[in-house]
This record gives structure tokens, sequence and C-alpha cells, in this order.
């Protein structure tokens, strides 16, 4: 299939056209038009290199409201290169969408400089889940308006002992939100995840 037969619209299709993305990769093909037209949670079964971040990424851009500065989507990351990876992909993925601003968070980086990033207004935020808890108790980031969460390497992000910051991170953001939750793994650590905090999530292998 195509893209845009998943039912992306042209500013995304073009920004992927510059990429080089011809079509799209099996989990891009079965997340995309599941994200899209509903809002079940999500599981899917996704290794690294199976273009999981388009997969999350594009239908968020899709939904998401330029219009409005809140925080609309949160995506969690286990560490610091895979934040500024994710980042740097959706920048790519919207530079045809002039009012999406994506900000990412880390540790071991200056607090301030994010902390004014997120005051001029971003509808995405990318973070590790340390930093992203951080600025949630400083009240710099709000998730009040967080309509999709992502947690990206579920499985990492539980074995390098961030279960604390994910319970905190998924009680910050509202019940009404759409979790989608990526994981090569599935132990039972992250099934707790799921059966805790999902309703009735909607499966998808890559
Ligand atoms: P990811 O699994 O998201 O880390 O993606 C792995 C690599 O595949 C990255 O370099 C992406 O830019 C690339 N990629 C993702 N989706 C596609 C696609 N549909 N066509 C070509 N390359 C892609």
């Amino acid at each position: 299939s195509t893209f845009s037969e998943l039912g992306l619209n042209e500013p995304i299709i073009k920004a992927l056209t510059d990429l080089g993305y011809e079509s799209p990769t099996v989990i891009q093909e079965k997340a995309i038009p599941q994200i899209i037209s509903s809002k079940s949670d999500l599981k899917a079964f996704a290794q690294t290199g199976t273009g999981k971040t388009a997969a999350f990424s594009l239908p968020i851009l899709q939904l998401i409201d330029g219009d409005s500065s809140n925080v609309q989507a949160i995506i969690l990351s286990p560490t610091r290169e895979l934040a500024v990876q994710i980042g740097k992909n959706i920048e790519d993925f919207c530079k045809y969408q002039k009012k999406i601003q994506v900000t990412t968070v880390y540790g071991g980086s200056s607090m301030e400089q994010q902390i004014k990033s997120l005051k001029r207004g971003s509808q995405i935020v990318v973070g590790t889940p340390g930093r992203t808890v951080d600025l949630i108790n400083r009240r710099a980031l709000k998730l009040g308006n967080v309509q999709w969460l992502v947690l990206d390497e579920a499985d990492e992000m539980l074995n390098m002992g961030f279960k604390e910051e994910l319970d905190k991170v998924l009680e910050a953001t509202p019940d009404t939100k759409q979790t989608l939750l990526f994981s090569a793994t599935f132990p039972k650590e992250v099934e707790a995840i799921a059966r805790n905090y999902m309703h009735k999530p909607v499966e998808v292998t890559s």
C-alpha cells in the first residue's frame, strides 16, 4: 500500500517523499490507520529498525491541532540518544506543517533551555522519563491537554528502572488520552503497565 492509502495528508506525504520513504513498513501499515481512525489504546510489538517512530508519529502529526500551543502529545523514550533521534525524525516529518513545534527534554543538559522551549509552546514533547518527571514537578511541563501518550521501548524503560516515572506520567495525563505502547518484548512488567493503565488495547505486530 501507499502512505496516502493509510489516510495521511499531503504535507506529511510530501515530507516522506523528501526523506525517500517510498512505501510503508509492516508496522506502519498496521498502526497508522488504526491510530487515525480510532481512539483505542494500542499495544505494538516492534523492534527498532521496523519503522516504529513513523508508525506513531505520523498519525499524531495528522491529528494534532497546530492552532493550539498546548502539549497534545508526549513521547517517552529510554535514552537521550533515542529521544533526540525521535525529535529529529518528527521535525523532518512535520517540515510542511509550519505550526507544529517539538521540544525534546532529557537529563545531562541545561534545564533552562528546555524550559524556555516549553514556554514558547510545543504541541509535541519527546522526553526521557527522569527529566520529564522533573519538569512536571517544576510545573514547567503541563500535561492536562495530552491526547496521545507514547511509551517507546517500554521494556527498555522498565529494565532501566523507570517504573515510578512511567506511573507518574501515566497519572499526570488525562484518562481520555490514547496510550500507544511500543515494545520489543512483553515481560510481566510491561503487561502490568498495559493492564493497569490501558483500556482494551488493540494489538499490532511488526
Ligand atoms: P525506526 O524503527 O523508527 O528507528 O526506523 C528505522 C529506520 O528506517 C530509520 O532510519 C527510518 O528513517 C527508516 N524508515 C522508517 N520507515 C521507513 C519507510 N517507510 N521507508 C524507508 N525508510 C524508513
